[in-house]
C-alpha cells in the first residue's frame, strides 16, 4: 500500500481515484473527514489518496502524472468572438462587451 497523492483539493483527490476505479486499481482516500481543531494540524491531515496494490502503483503514477498536469494547467486566454478582446481564462464574460465565453 503506497500513498500516491495528498492536497488539500479533495475534488481532485476524487477525480483521481475514479480513473483508477476505471483501471480497476484499488485505492481509497484517507483523512477524509477534516480533524477536529485543536487535534492535528491542518497541513498533516490533508486527505491522502493511497494505491493498495504496490504492483500498480507505478501506472497508478502514470495516470496520475497526466492528470496533474490538468489540475495545474492555468487556464488559457480566450478570444472574444464578438469583439476579439483577448481575456484572461478566469473570466468566463467578456469585460468589454458582455459577451459570454464560448467553450
Ligand atoms: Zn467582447
Amino acid at each position: 500500500m503506497k500513498k500516491l497523492y495528498t492536497t488539500q483539493n479533495k475534488v481532485a483527490l476524487y477525480v483521481l481515484k475514479s480513473m483508477l476505479d476505471e483501471k480497476g486499481i484499488e485505492s481509497f482516500i484517507k483523512n477524509e473527514q477534516p480533524p477536529l481543531a485543536g487535534e492535528i494540524p491542518p497541513a498533516i491531515a490533508w486527505p491522502e489518496l493511497w494505491v493498495m496494490d504496490d504492483e500498480r502503483f507505478s501506472e497508478a503514477a502514470a495516470i496520475f502524472a497526466d492528470e496533474k498536469l490538468e489540475f495545474e494547467k492555468p487556464k488559457s486566454s480566450w478570444t472574444c468572438a464578438h469583439c476579439g478582446e483577448v481575456l484572461e481564462g478566469q473570466f468566463d464574460v467578456c469585460w468589454k462587451c458582455g459577451a459570454s465565453r464560448i467553450l
